[in-house]
């Protein structure tokens, strides 16, 4: 693999990919480009190249479709030169659980979480061949919490954060390194989508700090990077009440509160 590897970012023709590309492309890596928009990836690849130099591929790609999603899968498992992926692209959902439909949720998990995965199966073994590589997850705070009240979109949240952890652990001692970025609000375009005026709202971060902050994690060799957290003992003590209690799991009998009916 080239000592400044090249870069597949989903979801890149706006927001937190975008942004992700402008900064990899700063660093002076080439980049692959993954959305559906060509016309925003072909602008962001013009102004990326003048500015940069670096070389720029555009893959117009919906990645709920698994044709579509093959072609993504096949480049990155057969281009070398690819050493970063970036799972970025990512949709959310308005409305409750009752209110959306079958078809709309089941779209939603093929895209935050089936194609994610696929895109991450794809190139892990790959990685692990070659003793290094990197693959970052986007996921969110909402993955941490049933009580925000976007039940799917933090399912799928939850998947990249589990995923992620278990990778780490797993591809880590392999040389490839495996990050959890959980943003909380951001101002980008999904706000629209799920049907709320991110301009309404507080407590909303930019989008630029937002991935440079995740960047300085990555550079740390962070295992989950939550860039607003201001208390990353916090994070700590919630991983290891978790620890704390999997030994405990581990029992012949069912615990005493469930040895008498009622
Ligand atoms: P965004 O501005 O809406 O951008 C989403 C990106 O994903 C776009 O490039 C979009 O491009 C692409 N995308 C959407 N559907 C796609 C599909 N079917 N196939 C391929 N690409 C698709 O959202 P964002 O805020 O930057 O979100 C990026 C990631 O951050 C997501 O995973 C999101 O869940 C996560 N996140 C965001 C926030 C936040 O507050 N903004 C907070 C936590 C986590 P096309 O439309 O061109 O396909």
């Amino acid at each position: 693999m080239a000592a400044n590897p090249s870069v597949l970012v989903t979801g890149a023709s706006t927001g937190i990919g975008a942004t992700y590309a402008d900064r990899f492309a700063r660093r002076g890596h080439d980049l692959v480009l993954v959305a559906r928009d060509r016309t925003r990836m072909e602008a962001l690849a013009t102004r990326l190249r003048q500015e940069t130099g670096v070389a720029i591929d555009i893959i117009q790609a919906d990645l709920t479709q698994a044709a579509e999603l093959a072609v993504v899968e096949a480049r990155l498992r057969d281009d070398a030169r690819i050493g970063i992926l970036i799972n970025n692209a990512g949709t959310a959902l308005g409305g409750s659980f009752i209110e959306q439909s079958t078809d709309d949720v089941t779209r939603l998990v093929a895209l935050n979480t089936t194609a994610l995965l696929r895109l991450a199966s794809a190139v892990a073994p790959r990685f692990a061949q070659a003793g290094e590589g990197a693959i970052i997850n986007i996921g969110s705070v909402v993955g941490l919490a049933p009580e925000f009240a976007m039940t799917v979109y933090g399912a799928t949240k939850a998947f990249a954060l589990f995923l992620s952890q278990g990778l780490s652990l797993e591809l880590g001692p392999k040389g490839v390194y495996v990050q959890a970025v959980l943003p909380a609000a951001t101002r980008t375009e999904i706000w629209g989508h799920a049907g709320a005026d991110v301009n309404a709202m507080t407590g909303v971060m930019d989008v630029d700090e937002l991935v440079d902050a995740a960047l300085i994690g990555f550079d740390r060799r962070e295992a989950v990077t939550i860039p607003p957290l201001p208390d990353v003992e916090q994070w700590n003590a919630y991983q290891a009440a978790r620890q704390a209690m999997l030994p405990n799991t581990r029992q012949e009998h069912a615990a005493a509160r469930y040895r008498t009916a009622v």
